[in-house]
């Protein structure tokens, strides 16, 4: 069966490209009936942080990317991995490497006068024991490295790049797997903690991005090395921003959590995250749930050249998942950007009354977020005037139209929509204006702008808090 991994290091929160390859992950498994396995690299315990751990919990779960086991923490897993560099050590395949860095950058420098390309020379791949001893004696501390036979032709069949091939002499010398540290065999590093946890999940695929592909051949030798089969690899593209470069935090928000601050809702984004690179089989299918994505998912659609982050394309799927979404759902994710904002949900301002704005604003917003500024006057007991709607009170006649409409609305306690449009025709007839003078200074004396959402059902969510007559005659 099909078992595959998403295994991001929490030194940051959830990135934007680590949850595309989750989504890739996530799809595959589904579409094979596998197992989609989280694993934690928190072997950098310098720059891990539980916080960030959290955030890439918190936001694979809210982008609906459920694992099937795990977490599992590398952390917790170290005397696996002391275990198996004893294993390379016992079988000469990987050796105590006393250089220091000042013989290190001594041996850069070389290399850069000559103009090639820094490796490590593989100086103590030999040492006797006697060299070895006395560097013991010397109290250098030492690395654990790999050999790498700079001969090794080392091939693959990459599930998105195809047919894969890498020189020994590519891997800059013999690799450094642990640093020495007070416990025997030292602290593992990245590319050799990957393959001994790979191996143990019995992990089938490995995908992740194309940035990693150096390592794919560095790790294809340690799998030979510790007796097991390599897994397959499919290398995903890198996201890129519009000038084509690798999306970093330079294009401002980059994190899963800043998209939910900024007002996508998860569908949106996952929906969008899968279009990445991939593409289903009738392209021209845009708005797709990741089970049906899951149904259609294989690798021979998902692109080679990196995939640009179109931001215009993200709003638009965002706008058609909340366009369509039930206003009750909406209601519920609209909520917490209120309250973010400082809105409270007093005197009148309950549930139903909060689902009628809801549907009032709907159809205009494309973010979640929007709804902050387009409901501001429904939360506020004053309006701000614009320029446009100052200008819209000083104009003749319309305090007259504000007059009538207060009166009406004295005599006239309940208000619906029937009513409200019976009320301005009234006006209209006995102040002897037109219809769009009435409407426009209606909306200004209760918004404090001439634009905005659907004037009567403005009116009547106002009317229902007690705010109308108010701004009404503060208008006038
Ligand atoms: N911790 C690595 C990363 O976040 C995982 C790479 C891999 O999937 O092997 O990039």
């Amino acid at each position: 069966t099909v078992r595959v991994r998403i295994a991001p290091s929490p030194t940051g929160n959830l990135h934007i490209g680590t949850a595309r390859t989750a989504v890739f992950n996530y799809l595959f498994a589904r579409h094979h009936g596998g197992k989609f396995i989280l694993r934690i690299e928190d072997t950098d315990l310098e720059r891990s942080r539980p916080e960030y751990t959290e955030n890439i919990m918190t936001g694979l779960r809210w982008l609906g990317l459920n694992w099937d086991e795990g977490p599992f923490f590398q952390s917790e897993r170290l005397h696996l991995y002391q275990a198996a560099v004893q294993k390379l050590l016992d079988q000469g395949l990987a050796y105590r490497c006393y250089t220091t860095s000042e013989e290190l950058e001594a041996l850069r420098e070389a290399q850069k006068a000559r103009n090639e390309a820094p490796r490590y020379d593989n100086r103590h791949r030999n040492l006797t024991p006697e060299q070895r001893a006395a560097f013991e004696a010397e109290g250098r501390s030492y690395v654990i490295r790999f050999k790498i036979d700079d001969n090794r032709e080392i091939v693959w069949n990459d599930l998105v790049r195809g047919s894969m091939s890498w020189r020994g002499s590519d891997l800059g010398g013999d690799m450094v797997i642990a640093r020495a540290s007070s416990e025997g065999v030292g602290q593992p590093l990245y590319n050799f903690v990957v393959v001994v946890d790979d191996i143990d999940m019995q992990i089938t695929h490995v995908i992740r991005g194309e940035d990693h592909i150096a390592n794919t051949a560095k790790q294809i030798l340690l799998y030979e090395a510790l007796g097991a089969k390599p897994p397959e690899f499919s290398h995903t593209p890198l996201i890129l921003n519009m000038d084509g470069r690798k999306l970093s935090k330079r294009d401002g928000v980059t994190s899963i959590s800043d998209f939910q601050q900024m007002g996508f809702t998860a569908e949106a984004l996952v929906n969008y995250m899968t279009l990445l690179g991939w593409s289903p089989t009738d392209s021209t299918q845009e708005i797709f749930t990741l089970a049906d994505a899951a149904k259609d998912f294989s690798f021979e659609r998902v692109n080679k050249a990196g995939a640009k982050f179109d931001w215009a394309k993200l709003d638009w799927i965002n706008s058609q998942y909340i366009h369509s979404m039930p206003i009750d759902k909406l209601t519920d994710l609209l909520i917490p950007y209120w309250e973010a904002a400082g809105y409270q949900f007093t005197s009148g301002r309950e549930r139903p009354w909060l689902e009628q704005l809801v549907s009032l604003l709907a159809a205009s917003l494309t973010r979640l977020v929007d709804a902050v500024a387009m409901s501001k006057v429904f939360f506020t007991e004053t309006v701000e005037l614009s320029e446009e709607g100052s200008q819209q009170l000083e104009q003749g006649g319309v305090k007259a139209v504000l007059e009538a409409i207060v009166t009406a609305l004295d005599t006239q306690p309940e208000l619906t929509a029937d009513i409200a449009q019976d009320i301005i025709k009234k006006v209209v007839k006995a102040e002897n204006v037109k219809k769009g003078l009435v409407m426009r200074s209606l909306r200004v004396a209760l918004t404090g702008d001439v634009h905005g959402p659907d004037l009567i059902q403005s009116w009547l969510l106002l009317h229902q808090i007690g705010l109308d007559k108010p701004r009404l005659t503060q208008a006038i």
